[in-house]
C-alpha cells in the first residue's frame, strides 16, 4: 500500500472531491496538516467558491487573533481548485464528499481508478452507504475505506474509519493514523447501517418521538430533563436543528438497511412534520415554533415548599442521591429512618411510596405509589420527571410532588410509563451500543469516544452502564418490552452476558 500515506504523510498529495460543506472542511483540515490539496467539484466554479468562503472565515480567525496571518496564507496556498480530475493523478489519498448516492459514488471511484496510481487510498465520507457495496466492481477494492467526518469538520474531533468486507486492514490503519495526524480522534468501525454514531444515537430521537406520540409529556419537559443529565441539547430542539427531513431520512435508511427491524421503526409524528414542511429551525417551525414573536415554551415551576412535617418517614436504598436526601432531611430536622439495604430507592411515609424508577410503572407497584426519574452524575439541574400511579389518590399525588419540591427539585409530572424519560432513553442508548459491540461494529472505548466526540454526549453509553448495572438496564428494557410488547425493546445478548458475568461464581 501507499508508503507516503503510511509513513511520511505530511507531503502526500490529497484530492478532495466535492466542495460542499463537508469537502471544504476536509480540504481545510488536510491543508492545515501540511498536505498539498486539490479540490474538485462537478459544478464549475464550486471549488473556487469554497476556497473564497474559506478565505473569509479564516480571515475572521486572524482578526480575532486565533490564527497567525502567515499560517492562514500558507494553508490557503496549499489548496488548489482543479477543474479536471486528471490534474490530481499523483494523489496519495482521495477523500470523496459528493452527493449521498451509491451510483454516483461508484461511478466516481471507477473514473478515478483509471486516473490515480494503484496504491492511492480511496476514502469516502459517506454517512450511510455501505463501504462493502461501494467497493464492488473496483479493480482494487481493498483500498476503499470510509473516512466519516462530522460537521463542522474543522471543529468536530471524531473520524469514524469504516472498513467494509473488502477493505485491507493496513488501509484502515493508515487512514486511522492519518486522521490522528490531522488532529482528530479516530475510531474503527465496521461497515454496518449508521456506522457507530448514527446508529447508537437513534434512540435519543426515537424515544423522544415515541413519548410525544403517546402524549406522555411535552417537548420542553423532555428537553429539560435530558439536559439535566448533561446533554447540550434536548432531543426535540436537536431534531429541530438537524432538520426533520435529514433526521427522518437517516432513521429510515437505518430501518430499511436493517430489514425493517422494529427496533428502528421511524415515527409517524416525525413523518407528519416532514410531510407538512415543518422541518425545524430552517423552516421556521418544527416541534417548536421559531416564528418571530412565538411564545417560548416554559416549564411549569412549582414554588419551593417546606418539607412536609410527617412521622414515619423512611429513606430506602443507598447512593449519592439518597445520601443527599438524608442530609437535607437532617438539616430540616425531619425525623427519619434509613434502610440502605432496601430493594428499592426513594422515600416512604405511611401514605406514600416515592420510588426511583427501576422500569416498573407506579401503577404496577400499587395505588399510593409515585415514581421519579433516574439521575446520572453530575445532576446538572434539578428538573425531575415523576409520575403517580393511575390509582393514586389526589392526596398521595400532591404529597409526592410536595416531597420532591421540598427536596429542591422542579418536579415535572409525566404519564406513568416505564422508566420515565431519562431512564428509558439512557437504557435504550446503552442497549444499542451493546449490540454494536456484540456485532463487532466498534469497541466499548470506540463507542464511548464516538458518542462524546461525534455528537457531544456528556458521557459514553458504557460510562452510563458503569454507573448503573447490566441487570438494571435489562430490568428497564424488560419493563418497556412488557408494557409495549414487540421487538423494539429486546435486550441485547451482550447485556445478558454482562449480567451473568456480574453474578460471579462458576
Ligand atoms: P453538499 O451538498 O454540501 O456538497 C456536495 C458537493 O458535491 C456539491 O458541491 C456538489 O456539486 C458536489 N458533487 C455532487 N456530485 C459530484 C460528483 N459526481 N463529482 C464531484 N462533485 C460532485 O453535501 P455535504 O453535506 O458536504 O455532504 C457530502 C457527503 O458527506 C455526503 O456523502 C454526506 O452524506 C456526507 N456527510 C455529510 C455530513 C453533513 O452534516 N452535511 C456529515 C457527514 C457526512
Amino acid at each position: 500500500m501507499n508508503k507516503n500515506l503510511i509513513g511520511d504523510a505530511a507531503q502526500a498529495p490529497v484530492l478532495v472531491v466535492g466542495a460542499g460543506i463537508m469537502g471544504a472542511g476536509i480540504a481545510q483540515v488536510a491543508a492545515q496538516a501540511g498536505h498539498p490539496v486539490s479540490l474538485y467539484d462537478v459544478r464549475p466554479g464550486a471549488a473556487q467558491d469554497a476556497l473564497a468562503k474559506l478565505q473569509i472565515s479564516l480571515a475572521a480567525l486572524v482578526a480575532k487573533g486565533k490564527m497567525p496571518a502567515n499560517a492562514v496564507a500558507d494553508l490557503l496556498a496549499r489548496i488548489t481548485p482543479v477543474a479536471d480530475l486528471q490534474a490530481a493523478a499523483r494523489s496519495s489519498l482521495v477523500v470523496e464528499a459528493i452527493v449521498e448516492n451509491t451510483e454516483a459514488k461508484r461511478a466516481l471511484w471507477q473514473q478515478l481508478e483509471a486516473i490515480v496510481d494503484a496504491d492511492c487510498v480511496l476514502a469516502s465520507n459517506t454517512s450511510s452507504i455501505s463501504i462493502t457495496a461501494m467497493a464492488q466492481g473496483l479493480r482494487y477494492p481493498g483500498r476503499l475505506v470510509g473516512m466519516h467526518f462530522f460537521n463542522p469538520v474543522p471543529l468536530m474531533k471524531l473520524v469514524e474509519v469504516v472498513s467494509g468486507l473488502h477493505t485491507a486492514p493496513q488501509v484502515a490503519d493508515a487512514v486511522f493514523a492519518l486522521a490522528q495526524r490531522w488532529g482528530k480522534v479516530a475510531v474503527h468501525a465496521r461497515s454496518t447501517p449508521g456506522f457507530i454514531v448514527n446508529r447508537i444515537a437513534r434512540p435519543y430521537y426515537a424515544e423522544a418521538l415515541a413519548l410525544l406520540h403517546e402524549r406522555s409529556t411535552t417537548p420542553v419537559v423532555l428537553d429539560t430533563c435530558l439536559k439535566a443529565i448533561g446533554f447540550r441539547m434536548g432531543p426535540c430542539e436537536l431534531m429541530d436543528l438537524i432538520g426533520h427531513d435529514t433526521n427522518f431520512a437517516v432513521t429510515q435508511s437505518v430501518y430499511q438497511a436493517n430489514f425493517y427491524d422494529k427496533r428502528y421503526v421511524p415515527s409517524l409524528l416525525q413523518r407528519e412534520l416532514v410531510d407538512g414542511g415543518l422541518l425545524g429551525r430552517k423552516s421556521g417551525r418544527g416541534i417548536y415554533d421559531y416564528a418571530e414573536g412565538a411564545a417560548k415554551p416554559q416549564l411549569a415551576v412549582a414554588p419551593t415548599t417546606d418539607l412536609p412535617a410527617r412521622s414515619g418517614v423512611q429513606l430506602h436504598g443507598g447512593g449519592t442521591r439518597m445520601d443527599a436526601w438524608a442530609q437535607q432531611l437532617m438539616a430540616a430536622g425531619v425525623a427519619f429512618s434509613h434502610d440502605p439495604q432496601s430493594d428499592w430507592t426513594g422515600l416512604s411515609t405511611p401514605t406514600l411510596q416515592l420510588r426511583q424508577t427501576d422500569g416498573r410503572t407506579a401503577s404496577s407497584l400499587g395505588a399510593e405509589v409515585a415514581v421519579f426519574d433516574m439521575a446520572f452524575a453530575p445532576e446538572g439541574s434539578r428538573v425531575l420527571a415523576w409520575a403517580p400511579s393511575v390509582r393514586a389518590s389526589a392526596t398521595c399525588a400532591s404529597e409526592a410532588h410536595a416531597w420532591l419540591a421540598a427536596l429542591g427539585y422542579q418536579p415535572q409530572q409525566v404519564a406513568d410509563q416505564p422508566a420515565l424519560l431519562v431512564g428509558r432513553t439512557v437504557a435504550m442508548l446503552i442497549n444499542e451500543a451493546a449490540d454494536a459491540v456484540l456485532q463487532g461494529v466498534c469497541t466499548i472505548d470506540g463507542a464511548n469516544q464516538a458518542m462524546k466526540l461525534g455528537v457531544n454526549y456528556p458521557a459514553g453509553p458504557f460510562d452510563w452502564l458503569a454507573a448503573w448495572s447490566a441487570q438494571g438496564v435489562i430490568d428497564v428494557l424488560q419493563a418497556l418490552d412488557t408494557h409495549y410488547a414487540g421487538e423494539r425493546y429486546r435486550v441485547s445478548p451482550w447485556l445478558r452476558q454482562q449480567a451473568w458475568g456480574q453474578l460471579g461464581g462458576a
